[in-house]
Parts: structure tokens; C-alpha cells; sequence
């Protein structure tokens, strides 16, 4: 799923809260290694390029929700401030009264380091309070700590919940490569694999032999692998409860018909030490007990090579060695160096953070590949086909192809008079507003009215209801006929108030849906459980019924163009609005149902909007889930507070 990136918004004026990976070694007080804030810049770079005020927000070490002086931003934002050329303000403060006013006395272009996320112990909690405290600085929220993505924390994933978030160049380029590598590599597509422990590549190995054409064995793990092929591995690291493991992979890779490579000699030692004697032993000759295998040796790298020949994508992650003493370095030096060529040969190149980072970075070649990855245990997990809760909480590229909707329904409230002068108000007010749809309902009285009002504006004309016959002895009712003679271009039908009030059962609301789509005029179906019912768990089998009855024989395309609202009965007029989660894990079911009935393509491309309470104070972190596209609105589509959703709708999409 394709995420929006801070290009995709407009930075200009706003607060921006961007969580940044800055767990940088410290050495004295200062930077030791500055690779990761360099990693950081672009983004940082170009959201003060367009004007944004920037709040940095990021962890250090791991001081377990304490205050460890050693471990204070502060060097950091010294040494940020070195290479952007300008001030960054500091605060000693995660959150609190002076983290707040400094966000506040931000201007345009400035930069602000917040004190070490990971000194509050609601970070690592996901603590909601911290979270939304967070959230209050600002208006919107990047990310671009890819090393942090499979944790979810109160800065990357809790605040989401409260503000749009939005991935920065160095997460885009992440998600860009690993996805590539995890979904759609092109082939031939060999791994590399290395490091001590089998046990911590056994997701990426399964995940991988799905769609690998080879897997490469070096590193530690080689043993367990050559000892359950039966080998002689004298005192080299083995771990033996996943002897049985190796063989059920090696089997299961046979099956698969994915070839699985293991080394065919090893440079051994009795210590892991530099300096110390070393030998090459071939495999087949098996290490003597008393030495350990601590590299591949010149056979392995020949034949690696062989079987990298040709690749079009390669994935490495682990080390062949023992490659941080040079004795033991020569075949993880040698294998960056192929995966190097490769790249100049057109092959899309992609090293899993960790120590093979470290690796490729020692042996200079970090520039040579396609993509170094910054994180490591989310590389990992990200190649395991797992979904990352710090991206998954990023905004999908998708939810602004669907065109969001701001719509007002006026229930029983305002004369033609008041309707006509308040219509006037809103097309003056909101004539700006292009990037969204805006819809109001009038009542019937006033429709005929409010249409010449709104005539070539950018405010549609909804009816509240509907009778699904065109012409009738329906006493008291209106017709679709007489609604598009109007200009009317929405229905909203099933209204909670229509269902409960005025009894109106599903089957009904199913055949004026019907009538709606034939009449060219798009229902707003409302859905929505009582109290009662969420309170028995019920939420998601009401939803699911009322939309299965509603919807059940229509063909996909008329379902393409239809509206669904959310509305909690229980939040309707009641001032309780459903916590934006509680709302979006509801929307996340409707579409996932839709996807269940009408196939992806309709589940990604219909509009779901919240109702219920909502109010300028409560709009925006509602709007900021993924799959909310808009409000339906009672009470504060009344007042001038329309505007005013309407400029913050305006603010999460532009
Ligand atoms: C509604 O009537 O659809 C509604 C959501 O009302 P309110 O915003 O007043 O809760």
C-alpha cells in the first residue's frame, strides 16, 4: 500500500511533529557518528524549505522511561545545528509546560529537538495521554524513523491516532526497496543470508522461499544447516534445538524447488581473537573438534559468486563472519563487494540494516548498492512480510484518491429564510474549499430555495429522505422524480433517526438505496449500532447487517457510487463523539466487508464518513484515520463551526 510523504502535503505555516531516528552513539559529550541525523536531513531540510515550523521528536538508547543525562538530545541538536547551518532550539523537556510554549513561539522555517522521547515512560507503552499531548503541538506528523517502525510507540503510532501522519524521504525510500524485495522482486531474486542464529532469520527465510530463486547460507547459522545435513562442524557455533529446523527448511526449499547454498569451506581458528592461527578446512573434511568455523572460506566465495551471477534483485542481511577482526573478514568483505557489481550491473541491491550495514559501511561500498536500510530488527520484520505498526499507522496514498466529503445535514432546523441566508454565508465563506466535497441537507421546504443559493458553487444539495416510488398515494412523502427536477444530487437514507424514530426497517432503506442509484442520486447510507448494542459486543454484527440488507443484490459499479456514513447512535446529538480508534476500527470492518462482497476495487473507492458530535475541537484526529473520508455533521453544520470542520478537512488534505 502506497503512503502519503510529506511531498503529498502542504507543510506551509503548519506545525509539523516529526519523529526522527537519532539514537546516535555518544562519545564525550559529543556525536560519535552523525550517519543517522545525515540520514534525517532531506526530510528535515525540505519541510523548513517550505515553510513548516518543525517540532524533532526522538529516542536515545534505551533509559526505561527515566531521565539519564548521558543520554540527552542535546549533543544531538549541537551537532544538527553543525550541519544545518542554523539554530536548533533545544528543550530539556519531553513533554510539559515548556516543551509546549516553545512549540508555540515557533516561526516559520525554525527547528525545535524536543529531550529523548524514551525519558517519559509512556513512549514505549504507546501511552495515549503522552500521545495526544504530543499531537497538541502541532498539525501534522512525519515519520522518518524507519529504525523504529516495528515498535509501536506513543511517537510513531499513538500519535497518529490524534494527528495525520505522513512518511518522510528516508521512510519512503525504506518501504520503496523492502517492499520491492518482499513483494515484487525481479527475478532472478537470490538472498544472502548471515549472521549467528538461525532462530532470528527463520521468518525471513520463510517469508523469502515463496518467492526466492535461491538462498545463500554464510555466517554462524551455516552450522546448524551443515550439521543437519549431517556435517562434521567441530566446536563452531551450532544451535542445536533448530538442528530439526534446518532440516524441515531444507526440505521444505527442495520442495519449493528454491536452492539453498551453503558454504563448502571455512577459515577456522581455536579462538575468536585476532592474530591467532587460522586454517581452511573444506566442509566435507569436516572442522576438528577444538576450532570453530569464523569465516567462509576462498571456495565459498568463489561459488557464491557463481551463484549470484546474473541476479536481478539480491537481498542481503547478516554477515559471513566474524567481520568486525580482519582475520575473519575477508569473506563478508568479498560477498559486499559482489553484491557492489552487481548493482553496477543493474541489479536492485538491498542490505538489511544491523551488522550487515555495519559491514558494508566498513568496507567503504554503502554508496556502491541500490539501499543500505537503517533500521534492523524492522528490516528484518519487514522481510519476514510482517506489517510494521509505525508504518501501518502512516496515511495510505490511497485515502486521498477517494475525494473526502464535508456534509451538513440541518434535520428539522431553519425556515426558507434562514436556510437561504445561511447558505449564502456558506458560499461565501467556503468558496476556497476545492480540494473536498461539500454537502449540505436542507429540509425539504427549503431545497427548492437553497439550490438557487448554491447554483455553480461548490456546495452540493442533499434530501434528508426519500420514498423509493417516483409517483404515488404516499401521503407526506417525496419522491427521487421530484428531488433531481430540484437539482438535488445526495439522499441521505437510513438516517439512525429515520430507522429508530420513524421505525423504518432495513428492507426499506434497501429499496430506497435502489431507487436512489436509478435516479442518478447518491444515498448517504447511514449505518450505525445503539449503545446497547456495542455495549453486548454487537457493533460489528449490526453494521454488517444493516449493510448486507442494504446492499446485498446491487451490482459492484452501483456500489462504487454510493456513500456510507458511520454514525454511532449513541454519538448522534449526545456531545460523545466515538474515540477516533473506536471509528476507524468500524470503518476498517465496512471496508473489509466491502471488499468481501464487491471485491477491492469497490472497498478501495467508496467514501465512508463519521457522524456523531462532531465539533471543530474533536474533527481532526477523526479525519486523520485512514479510512474516514469526511463527516456527516448535525449540530455544527448549523453555525458558522461548518467553516470551520471545512478549514481543518482543508488543512489534512493540501
Ligand atoms: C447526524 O445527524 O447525522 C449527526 C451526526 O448529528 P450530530 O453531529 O449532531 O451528532
Amino acid at each position: 500500500m502506497e503512503k502519503l510523504t510529506i511531498r503529498d502535503v502542504d507543510v506551509k505555516g503548519k506545525r509539523v511533529i516529526m519523529r526522527v531516528d537519532f539514537n546516535v552513539p555518544l562519545k564525550d559529550g559529543k556525536v560519535a557518528d552523525d550517519t543517522r541525523i545525515r540520514a534525517a536531513l532531506p526530510t528535515i531540510k525540505y519541510a523548513l524549505d517550505n515553510g513548516a515550523k518543525v517540532i524533532l521528536l526522538s529516542h536515545l538508547g534505551r533509559p526505561k522511561g527515566k531521565v539519564v543525562p548521558e543520554l540527552s538530545l542535546k549533543p544531538v541538536a549541537e551537532r544538527l545545528s553543525e550541519l544545518l547551518e542554523k539554530e536548533v532550539k533545544f528543550v530539556d523537556e519531553t513533554v510539559g509546560e515548556k516543551a509546549k510554549e516553545a512549540t508555540e513561539n515557533l516561526k516559520e522555517g525554525d527547528v525545535l529537538l524536543l529531550e529523548n522521547t524514551r525519558f517519559h515512560p509512556g513512549e514505549t507503552k504507546n501511552d495515549e495521554e503522552l500521545a495526544k499531548e504530543w499531537a497538541s503541538y502541532a498539525e501534522l506528523h512525519v515519520n522518518d524513523a524507519f529504525g523504529t517502525a516495528h515498535r509501536a510507540h506513543a511517537s510513531n503510532v499513538g500519535i497518529a491516532r490524534f494527528i495525520p501522519s505522513v512518511a518522510g524521504f528516508l521512510m519512503e525510500k525504506e518501504i520503496k526497496f523492502l517492499s520491492k524485495a518482499a513483494y515484487s522482486p525481479d527475478k532472478p531474486y537470490y538472498v544472502i543470508l548471515g549472521g549467528v542464529k538461525v532462530s532470528d532469520k527463520i521468518g525471513v527465510i520463510t517469508n523469502l522461499m515463496g518467492k526466492a530463486d535461491r538462498i545463500l547460507i554464510g555466517g554462524a547459522m551455516a552450522f546448524t544447516f551443515l550439521k543437519a545435513l549431517g556435517k562434521e562442524v567441530g566446536s563452531s557455533k551450532v544451535e542445536e534445538d533448530k538442528v530439526d529446523l534446518a532440516k524441515d527448511i531444507l526440505k521444505k526449499a527442495e520442495e519449493l524447488g528454491v536452492e539453498i547454498v551453503l558454504p563448502v569451506d571455512f577459515v577456522i581458528a581455536q579462538k575468536v581473537e585476532s592474530g591467532v592461527e587460522t586454517k581452511v578446512v573444506k566442509i566435507d573434511e569436516g572442522i576438528p573438534e577444538g576450532w570453530l568455523g569464523l569465516d567462509i572460506g576462498p571456495e565459498s566465495v568463489r561459488l557464491f559468486e557463481e551463484k549470484l551471477e546474473g541476479a536481478k534483485t539480491v537481498v542481503w542481511n547478516g554477515p559471513m563472519g566474524v567481520f568486525e577482526i580482519d582475520d575473519f573478514a575477508k569473506g563478508t568483505e568479498e560477498v559486499a563487494k559482489m553484491v557492489a557489481s552487481l548493482t553496477k550491473k543493474g541489479a536492485t541491491t538491498v542490505i538489511g540494516g544491523g551488522d550487515s550495514a555495519a559491514a558494508i559501511n566498513k568496507f567503504g561500498l554503502s554508496r556502491e548498492v541500490s539501499h543500505v536500510s537503517t533500521g534492523g530488527g524492522a528490516s528484518l520484520e519487514f522481510l519476514e512480510g510482517k506489517e510494521l505498526p509505525g508504518i501501518a499507522a502512516i496515511l495510505d496514498k490511497k485515502k486521498l484518491s477517494r475525494r473526502l466529503i464535508l456534509a451538513g445535514n440541518w434535520k428539522m432546523h431553519k425556515t426558507i429564510r434562514e436556510a437561504k441566508e445561511f447558505a449564502s454565508m456558506l458560499v461565501n465563506e467556503m468558496k476556497e474549499f476545492k480540494e473536498f466535497e461539500i454537502v449540505i441537507a436542507p429540509p425539504f421546504t427549503a431545497l427548492s430555495e437553497v439550490a438557487e443559493v448554491i447554483r455553480g458553487t461548490n456546495i452540493k444539495l442533499s434530501a434528508q429522505n426519500m420514498h423509493y416510488e417516483e409517483k404515488g398515494a404516499f401521503t407526506g412523502e417525496v419522491s427521487p422524480v421530484m428531488l433531481e427536477e430540484i437539482g438535488v444530487e445526495y439522499v441521505i437514507l437510513g438516517h439512525s433517526e429515520r430507522r429508530h424514530i420513524f421505525k423504518e426497517p432495513d428492507e426499506l432503506i434497501h429499496e430506497k438505496v435502489r431507487s436512489a442509484l436509478e435516479h442518478g442520486l447518491t444515498p448517504i447510507l447511514c449505518v450505525g449500532e445503539k449503545l446497547e448494542e456495542r455495549e453486548k459486543g454487537l457493533t460489528f454484527n449490526v453494521v454488517e447487517r444493516q449493510i448486507k440488507e442494504a446492499l446485498y443484490d446491487l451490482s459492484a459499479e452501483d456500489v462504487k457510487k454510493i456513500v456510507i456514513a458511520y454514525e454511532p447512535v449513541w454519538a448522534i446529538g449526545t456531545g460523545k463523539v466515538a474515540k477516533p480508534w473506536q471509528a476507524q476500527e468500524v470503518h476498517e470492518f465496512i471496508r473489509n466487508l466491502l471488499k468481501e462482497m464487491f471485491g477491492e476495487e469497490v472497498a478501495e473507492n467508496v467514501r465512508i464518513l463519521y457522524g456523531g458530535s462532531i465539533k471543530p475541537n474533536n474533527f481532526l484526529p477523526i479525519i486523520a484515520q485512514k479510512d474516514i473520508d469526511g463527516g456527516l455533521v448535525g449540530g455544527a453544520s448549523l453555525k458558522e463551526s461548518f467553516v470551520e470542520l471545512g478549514k481543518i478537512m482543508k488543512s489534512v488534505i493540501s
